[in-house]
């Protein structure tokens, strides 16, 4: 089946909980999520769902379980998108790359074993988990899953636990801007990949005055680290979220939504759609590697021990 003239995805910072009750996917002071638009020309199915937007929305089990890293969810659809496969679910706890942190990897099997589908990236899409990848070769595509079948959802461990504690040490760093007198600077976006994490940051200060504190924001950082603290999320009605968030939540998040809250020991909570440590002390320690200047954004590069 071909279907063209499917709607490319709107960037939202809405998303299903899977119950119908729209959520706000935030990503934090420091990591806010653009999902970029992808442009689906065309979408081949073997399912009996005619447009994209018929798909169901997936639930998203890390919301309420970031340490959940095995699970069964029940097969949806399996779709060709232009080069790439995908497998969608009723539920994952698979993260979808987004809000400044990478995809997980990891497998999708039926009860056997025997018929594997490895996840090499995840993105979400109006609601809905699209799992990329591809089967393993035992198989012709006609053998796979079927609708409604139980399959069992396993999670590239080391992944995840190195990408997790990037984002928490974002997070960290944020907590301590304030601790160094940096309260007052805005977070701009957050990019907690491996490969050269940072944070940016609005508002009025000198490259004098940031490399200044350079050394006390890694101290700041390493002592919330070591002191630990657990680390928690919580879906809450808005009101709430914003006392636990000191009393300000970005404008993107709607008055009348549920958002996610993320918060790390005693520090304010923040509105964020990404996984997490389960206690401080697990990111181990981190460097504040770099600050740099360029047109009035100031880029904070931090990294951890591996
Ligand atoms: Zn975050």
């Amino acid at each position: 089946m071909i279907l063209t003239g499917v709607r490319p995805p709107i960037p939202s910072l809405l998303s299903s909980n899977g119950h119908g009750n729209k959520l706000a996917v935030i990503l934090l002071r420091t990591c806010l999520r653009r999902i970029p638009v992808t442009r689906i020309n065309s979408l081949r199915s073997l399912s009996v769902f005619p447009t994209m937007e018929d798909l169901p929305a997936t639930k998203l089990t890390y919301y309420d379980d970031m340490w959940k890293l095995l699970s069964a969810a029940s097969f949806i659809t399996h779709l060709k998108e232009e080069a790439r496969e995908a497998v969608i679910l009723d539920s994952t706890i698979f993260h979808p790359q987004g809000g400044g942190q990478p995809a997980d990897h990891g497998v999708i099997a039926n009860s056997e074993g025997d018929i594997k589908f490895i996840v090499d990236d995840v993105r979400l899409k109006n609601g809905v988990v699209f799992h990329y990848g591809s089967f393993n070769l035992l198989y012709e595509r006609e053998v796979a899953f079927e609708r409604g079948q139980q399959v069992h959802l396993s999670v590239d461990e080391k992944r995840r636990k190195l990408n997790a504690r990037l984002h928490s040490a974002g997070h960290v760093m944020d907590a301590c801007m304030r601790l160094v007198g940096l309260g007052h600077l805005e977070p701009a976006k957050g990019y907690h990949f491996p490969d050269g994490a940072f944070v940016e940051y609005k508002g009025t200060v000198t490259l004098n005055e940031l490399q200044s504190k350079q050394k006390d924001l890694e101290k700041e950082a390493n002592v919330m680290i070591s002191n630990g603290g657990k680390v928690t999320a919580s879906i809450l009605p808005y009101k709430e979220a914003l006392e636990l968030c000191g009393g300000s939540l970005p404008d993107y998040i709607p008055k009348d939504s549920s958002p996610r809250i993320v918060q790390l020991g005693n520090n304010l909570g923040c509105p964020c759609g990404g996984t997490h440590v389960a206690d401080m002390s697990e990111i181990g320690s981190m460097k504040i590697s770099q600050i740099r200047m360029k047109k009035g954004i100031a880029k904070i590069s931090y990294s951890i021990e591996l």
